[in-house]
């Protein structure tokens, strides 16, 4: 074995053991040596040399206090030793945030920008200016920064650090990370919110071990997360999973991206609002975003039974459902994810749903992966950027 083949390897179970204290700790180093499948003299090796740097700190657990057999040393991250600075762009908001080497968000602000009307120089140089402002309220940290993230709906290609297209932005291909990388000296992450939430639910500690798993979102939009082999698949031009803007038909109803027919022209937010206003009397709303509490009246008047309004969310439903196999027959993924804002009306699609898989899939493939539910937290996309960010930490 050549010498940077060995250097690789402990490279890469160096950073094994570093997520895996993040999700799992302070935990037992033999415990550590389980959920890695290090050996044990490779665990305390890299423990070690963790330790010698201050990336690691040990304490004795509670346990050994209480005087039962051999005090249980407990090792955990050093949260101090580095941190990390999120943005996340929305349409004329940045949220700034500060993650700590646990991945905890220590700090947040959240600041108006006007990301709809700067060209591509002005927003760089306005999110330098914001970054640098937000870092400089909280001293002691950007001696410490590893890197950014930078976390936005939309295309994103994650290789070049461009937004191809978003919601957020009127430009196209506007490259965002260069000028803050070289501001700050260090790299910068960007990421789609899909990307950041199948990140951050993979972060959980019961999905941890799943190595092969799809997200999607559901809610303003309609985005996808691939999970492959236990990392974040961008794909080979960076812009994987878009798979709102996968077809579900050739003619059907207007998509937010300019073309017809995608799952997300079906199930987003505004096709729903859209659907729902050809026949009804809604309230006035933003072009293409009608408001949470504009949504929750809309499943509240379905759920008392309106006839063409359940007739909606059960076409969303299935046609999620049909999304849903085409991923399991592209990817034979463990389990499939829904999550994102429209899952507040997820019971309306729900039956749908499985029908769409079982009327689009060859029988002996239904069943094979769980579709599950999970409950939608706005702070999943900044924990998710700021875990993206830290892979840098090595
Ligand atoms: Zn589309």
């Amino acid at each position: 074995m050549k010498k940077s083949d060995t250097e690789q390897i402990r490279a890469a179970n160096r950073a094994d053991l570093i997520t895996a204290l993040r999700v799992y700790g302070p935990i037992a180093r033999v415990e550590l040596g389980r959920l890695t499948q290090l050996s044990p003299a490779t665990v305390t090796a890299i423990t070690a040399e963790l330790a010698e740097e201050g990336v690691i700190l040990t304490r004795e657990s509670p346990e050994a206090r209480q005087g039962r057999g051999r005090p249980r040393v407990l090792i955990d991250l050093n949260p101090d030793r580095g941190c990390v600075l999120g943005l996340k762009l929305s349409i004329n908001e940045v949220r700034l945030m500060l993650g700590d080497l646990k991945g905890h968000i220590v700090a947040e602000s959240v600041v108006k920008v006007k990301t709809q009307s700067l060209d591509e120089n002005s927003l760089n140089a306005e999110l330098v200016r914001q970054a640098d402002q937000f870092i400089d309220a909280h001293p002691g940290y950007r001696e410490r920064l590893v890197s950014l993230g930078i976390a936005v709906q939309g295309f994103v290609d994650t290789h070049q650090g461009r937004v191809v297209w978003s919601p957020a932005l009127n430009l196209r291909q506007a490259n965002l990370t260069d000028a803050l990388a070289e501001h700050f000296g260090c790299p910068v992450e960007l990421a789609n919110d899909a990307n950041c939430i199948a990140y951050q639910i993979r972060r959980q500690p019961q999905h941890a071990d799943t190595q092969n798993f799809a997200v999607i979102m559901i809610g303003y939009g309609v985005g996808g997360g691939l999970i492959v082999n236990g990392d974040v698949y961008s794909g080979h031009f960076g812009a994987a999973a878009e798979f709102g803007h996968t077809k579900y038909s050739h003619e059907g109803p207007q998509c937010a991206c300019g073309k017809r027919g995608c799952i997300e022209a079906y199930i987003a937010d505004y096709a729903l609002y859209r659907d729902a206003s050809a026949v009804m009397e809604v309230a006035a709303t933003d072009r293409r975003h009608p408001s949470e509490k504009q949504m929750q009246k809309l499943t509240a008047k379905a759920r008392e039974g309106d006839a063409y309004l359940t007739g909606l969310f059960t076409q969303a439903g299935r046609v999620l459902g049909y999304g849903i196999a085409n991923l399991m027959a592209l990817m034979s993924p463990e389990r499939v994810v829904v999550t994102g804002p429209g899952i507040r009306a997820y019971d309306l699609m729900e039956a749908a749903v499985h029908e769409g898989i079982e009327e689009a899939l060859v029988p002996e493939l239904v069943g094979q992966a769980t579709v599950e539910a999970w409950p939608w937290s706005e702070d999943m996309t900044g924990q998710g950027i700021i875990a993206l960010a830290l892979r840098h930490f090595r």
